[in-house]
């Protein structure tokens, strides 16, 4: 296949990269580098096949030739980040979306939208199956990602019901693993680099809030597994193992063997107190679940960010 991947220097987008291109693609990135890095794909640079453009996906997208893919990750994804650029989140949500999806209608490709488990918001069951709505705060701090992502799942089934587009929509869940910058923001890297350098691990809140964390070798197999069913609904994507944040905390330091003391922090606005994904229709759709557990994953994690951090 010759496919297109908007995010593509991303920390999922530059592991899809990889993985697509082990398995004989032609793979065209586009990023701005806004949140990814040209850093990430190095170790693709001249590789035949394979090409990176620096380009802003909600400004007009030409790409040369004919297009079998079409997959939208562009996108801040650290709340960090998204609350830090929260115009351009907007932007790439709904400006971007339409873009790559008009790519994929000229060429006839399929497309696959990067969505995520912010469009259940703060959720009142769990776990969260994906016929749930959600109880997201339209004005709040996380809307700028949460309603740019409904917004874009919306745009993708449209353009699947008027337009006939073959689209995928994953709502991927917490991922982690190598490649998330060491000030990405989110937890995982937070607790790690503040663990493996002796600072004390910032909880937030009373760190009772619950996430389920999956290591990105498992997503990106949960999402090239999707590509190539015939689905067009929403699909969780993610690792159902819940802990909360405190346990987490007081993993990372048992597996990192640091002296770090654990601090409490006030809880930011609208923080999602749980988050579990139900993965019935994955495992049934695509014979898919995850493989890799947290212990392994974060033992992983944590070599990878001791060599970045020497
Ligand atoms: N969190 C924390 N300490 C940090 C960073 C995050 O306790 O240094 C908490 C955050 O409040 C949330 C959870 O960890 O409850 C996951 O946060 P993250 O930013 O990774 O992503 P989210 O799941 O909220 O999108």
């Amino acid at each position: 296949m010759r496919l297109l991947i908007t995010g593509g220097a991303g920390f999922i987008g530059s592991h899809l990269c990889d993985m697509l291109m082990e398995k004989g693609h032609e793979v065209i990135c586009i990023d701005n580098f806004a949140t990814g890095t040209p850093q990430n794909l190095l170790q693709l640079e001249g590789r035949p096949g394979f090409s990176l453009v620096r380009q802003d996906v909600t400004e007009h997208l030409d790409v040369e030739g004919p297009l079998d893919y079409v997959l939208h990750f562009a996108s801040p994804a650290s709340p960090v980040d998204y609350m830090n650029l929260p115009i351009q989140t907007l932007k790439v949500g709904a400006l971007g979306t339409h873009k790559a999806l008009g790519v994929a209608k000229a060429k006839g490709a399929r497309f696959l939208l990067a969505s995520t488990s912010e469009v259940y918001g703060d959720p009142e069951v769990n776990p969260q199956p994906e016929g749930y709505w959600g109880h997201v705060n339209p004005i709040g701090p996380r809307s700028v990602y949460d309603e740019a992502k409904r917004f874009a799942e919306a745009l993708t089934m449209a353009y699947h019901r008027i337009h006939g587009i073959d689209t995928r929509i994953s709502r991927i869940f917490n991922t982690y693993g190598p490649r998330m910058r060491l000030k990405d923001g989110r937890v995982i890297p937070n607790f790690i680099m503040q663990a493996l350098s002796q600072q004390p691990i910032s909880v937030f809140g009373d760190g009772s809030q619950t996430r389920s964390f999956s290591y990105i070798s498992d997503m990106v197999a949960g999402i090239y597994a999707l590509m190539g069913a015939d689905y067009h609904l929403p699909v969780n994507l993610g690792n159902p193992q819940e802990m909360t944040v405190l346990e987490l905390a007081r993993r990372v330091r048992d597996l990192t063997g640091s002296s770090s003391s654990i601090v409490f922090r006030p809880l930011p606005q609208d923080d999602p107190q749980r988050r579990k994904p139900d993965i019935g229709r994955a495992r049934e759709l695509l014979g898919w679940e995850p493989k890799v557990g947290l212990e392994e994953g974060l033992t992983k994690t944590i070599a990878w960010f001791r060599t970045v951090m020497t």
